[in-house]
């Protein structure tokens, strides 16, 4: 059985001449897209000096002597609003300006103020401290110079780069394409949530579940109505999915009488690698159903969930030109003891909780089993734990994989 890194990497060897075709997007429909052209300045940001407080713009060595016991007054020339630049206007160096935040400062003072550390009198401001060249001053270019390349190419979009975005004048951008995933799942048992089970059956919440992780992978999820264990629907069924990106199936594919999923691989496809030695997930199988990439994910809905995490996240992620996919791993103390040891990699899902000195730590959820949905409530993580260890007492330091990082 090979390792998660080793179907990792499988995986993504499979997909090196995989090429993500660029779309334009306007920048209300680029949040957590994948930025596909750099982008670079054409101008400075700020375009011109101006005021980071709202106060007087003065020239510094006019103030150099003063003291609470020695103050200078300073006559008030003029009001600089934001939006209102002066046109221009000299000053005396007894003179000031009043300035607001975001104005432009104009030629001839060299540092600004806070209105908080100065008395005004009417057309006049008693000044009790000198100040130092450049002091509230945002210069231009001081933030973007022009000709920078301020966003690369694989950049995950965020309000904030957004916004750098239209402070360069950009109302659109170029994003790699969402990669279309087809969902199959198969069971005989299965039915969908909007009706109520009959003897013997379930909901099927996987297709729901495995939609909703590939929307949040950045992935365009297409429902495929779900197959029975009947060899020739399932091969139906994927010959249908195969028109998308990718393709992931749940269920079906472990050891069991019915588990047709991977017979259908192995007639109409090729199957890269079957079982990797983790848990939950075990069975988990990739490779091609006719051209199509293809995993089939195990049916318990934990199983399906973790696997999906491990290797068809990465994916979805390297299919959008994101190579910045690895969660975050913490190396935290356990708050509770983990006594469960198992022969394969475990996955563990976990919360992240302080303990009574404040200090954060990690407790796993109480059931572990692949089919108990409920361990992932609240879950902030999965608990990396190494095969054949523990148990791990309360105290010892694991792995956590963050999920939302
Ligand atoms: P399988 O991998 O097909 O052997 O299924 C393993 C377990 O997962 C069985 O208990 C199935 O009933 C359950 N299961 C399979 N598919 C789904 C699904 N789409 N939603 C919920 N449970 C499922
Ligand atoms: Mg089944």
């Amino acid at each position: 059985m090979i390792t998660v890194e080793e179907a990792q990497q499988r995986i993504l060897e499979s997909m090196v001449h995989y090429q993500p075709r660029p779309v334009t997007v306007s920048l209300a429909e680029a949040v957590g897209r994948v930025l596909a052209q750099a982008v670079v300045s054409d101008l400075d940001i700020p375009p011109f000096d101006n005021s980071s407080m709202d106060g007087f713009a003065l020239l510094s060595s006019a103030v150099i002597d003063a003291k609470a016991d020695h103050p200078v007054d300073l006559e008030v020339a003029a009001t600089i609003s934001a939006g209102h630049p002066l046109s221009d206007l000299s000053i005396a160096p007894h003179q000031c300006y009043r300035i607001m935040t975001g104005a432009p400062v104009p030629k001839g003072v060299d540092s600004v103020i806070q209105v908080e550390w100065t008395e005004p009198h009417g057309d006049w401001v008693r000044i009790t401290r000198p100040v130092p060249p450049g002091l509230n001053i945002r210069y231009k270019g001081s933030d973007i110079a022009d000709q920078t390349e301020v966003l690369t190419p694989g950049t995950v979009l965020t309000p904030a780069l957004i916004g750098i975005m239209a402070t360069l004048g950009r109302t659109h951008c170029a994003v790699f394409r969402r990669p279309s995933i087809a969902i199959v799942s198969t069971g005989d048992e299965l039915v969908d949530p909007s009706l109520t089970p009959g003897p013997g059956q379930i909901r099927n919440s996987n297709a729901y579940a495995l939609y909703a992780a590939v929307l949040q992978a950045g992935g365009d999820p297409v429902l495929i109505p779900h197959a029975p264990d009947d060899l020739h629907l399932i091969i139906e069924r994927l010959n249908d999915a195969a028109r998308y990106d990718l393709i992931l199936s749940s269920g079906g594919v472990s050891v069991g009488d019915f588990d047709l999923v991977k017979t259908a691989l192995q007639q109409h496809g090729t199957q890269n690698f079957w079982r990797v030695n983790m848990k939950p997930g075990k069975p988990v199988a990739f490779g091609h159903y006719r051209d199509t990439p293809f995993f089939g994910l195990p049916g318990n809905p934990v199983s399906a969930l973790v696997t999906f995490e491990l290797f068809v996240r990465p994916m979805i992620r390297q299919m959008q030109g994101d190579f910045r996919w690895p969660r975050l791993v913490l190396q935290l103390p356990l708050l509770e003891d983990f006594t469960e040891v198992a022969d394969r990699r475990h996955y563990v899902r976990c919360q992240i909780r302080r303990d009574s000195l404040g200090a954060l730590g990690v407790i796993p959820s109480p059931d572990q089993g692949s089919a108990i949905q409920t361990s992932w409530l609240q879950a902030d993580g999965l608990m990396v734990i190494p095969e054949h260890t523990g148990p791990w007492l309360r105290g010892a330091t694991v792995a956590v994989m963050l999920l939302h990082s």
